[in-house]
């Protein structure tokens, strides 16, 4: 039986992750933060299926202990401080746990574990304001935010250590994706939640923002920039992708995206059309939620992952918002709430 660990176990894609590793016959280790694992998170449901390794991934000590507990055929290297707007007021940790930690563990595969194949989780946000109009493996990053540079930093490290030491590390740069298991501070997530609050005619939500104020308020959904536009995918369909990678002859960078565009414009109207509602009616953009610098116009030209690995993505934009609105609505169906 093969053994895989996955960092970020508690995460969205940690958990789709696990479930497709389990359903192909592996022993899954889950890295976890002790707090994170004892409260609700993604992974909840396969606390009898997995082995949770305790630790952080800004202590080298426990990166290192949780690769000779496990000693893995695969590693999946998943955690990370993952919200790039956080990433300004959190820009320190960012890098010890994203740029800093992805070292750490390199160094713990190198010296205990080096014959393991290690998938690490690169980013779109990498391309930053980019100029061209897709993006490949080739194209150069233009990191515009915190989140962004410490990626750029840790994925060089996967270059070095794949070619100064020989480790087998692939690097997967995943465009956006999205799910319904996205915590409720992701932008995609908000407008599920906002859809879902405008189908129960819920105008306070239970739910609170960063500012501490309900999600909706007053019937209202705030969000940021509406005109940004992204490539947006569903993580079920790219944690495939990422166990595709480890499976390969070689180890190599994938851009990893749908190669579709929409802009949170079109999300919103997806999200509220599937509640029969106008999304105009609910949604206003303010000033105070747009980020110091944003991420320009990001689109995957996934051209390699297809032909090198046939990875195709099965669930279309529409049918991921569909299930995130639906999600939202079983969910605040559970919940007390005030109704108009
Ligand atoms: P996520 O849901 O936010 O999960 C992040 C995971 O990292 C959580 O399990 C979190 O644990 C863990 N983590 C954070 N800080 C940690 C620390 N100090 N020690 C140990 N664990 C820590 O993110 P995701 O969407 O699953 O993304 C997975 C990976 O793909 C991330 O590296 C992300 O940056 C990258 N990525 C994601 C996307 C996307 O659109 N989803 C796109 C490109 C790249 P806690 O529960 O303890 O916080």
């Amino acid at each position: 039986m093969k053994k895989a660990l996955i960092t970020g176990i508690t995460g969205q894609d940690g958990s789709f992750l696990a479930e497709l590793l389990l359903e192909k016959g592996y022993q899954v280790f889950g890295f976890a933060r002790r707090e994170s694992w004892y409260r609700q998170n993604c992974a909840s449901h396969l606390n009898q299926r997995i082995e949770v390794l305790f630790g952080d991934m800004s202590e080298g000590v426990d990166i290192a202990s949780a690769i000779q507990d496990a000693k893995p055929d695969e590693i999946y290297n998943l955690a990370s401080q993952s919200r790039p707007g956080e990433s300004w007021v959190r820009s320190a940790e960012t890098l010890l746990v994203n740029g800093l930690g992805t070292i750490r563990l390199f160094e713990a595969i190198r010296h205990h574990c080096p014959d393991s194949r290690v998938y690490h989780a690169s980013s779109s946000e990498m391309f930053g304001q980019a100029t061209s109009a897709t993006q490949n493996e080739q194209t150069p990053f233009n990191p515009v935010n915190p989140y962004a540079a410490a990626k750029v930093y840790a994925h060089q490290m996967t270059k070095i250590y794949r070619e100064s030491y020989g480790l087998f590390i692939a690097s997967g740069i995943l465009f956006n994706h999205e799910s319904e298991r996205r915590p409720l501070h992701f932008v995609t997530q908000k407008i599920a939640y906002g859809a879902a609050c405008a189908a129960l005619q819920i105008t306070d939500s239970p739910d609170l923002n960063e500012m501490g104020r309900p999600i909706v308020e007053n019937g209202r959904l705030a969000l940021g920039n509406l005109n940004i536009a992204r490539d947006w995918g569903y993580a079920g369909d790219f944690v495939r992708s990422m166990w595709m990678m480890l499976q390969a002859d070689t180890p190599d960078d994938y851009v990893v995206g749908t190669g579709k565009i929409h802009t949170l414009k079109d999300l919103c109207d997806f999200a509220y059309q599937s509640v029969d509602k106008d999304w105009r009616e609910s949604v206003v953009s303010d000033a105070a939620l747009v980020r110091p610098l944003e991420s320009g116009q990001t689109l995957a030209d996934p051209t390699k992952v297809r032909l090198k690995l046939g990875w195709e993505p099965a669930i279309c934009f529409e049918e991921m918002v569909e299930k995130m609105v639906h999600a939202q609505i079983q969910r605040l169906k559970t919940i007390p709430i005030k109704t108009c």
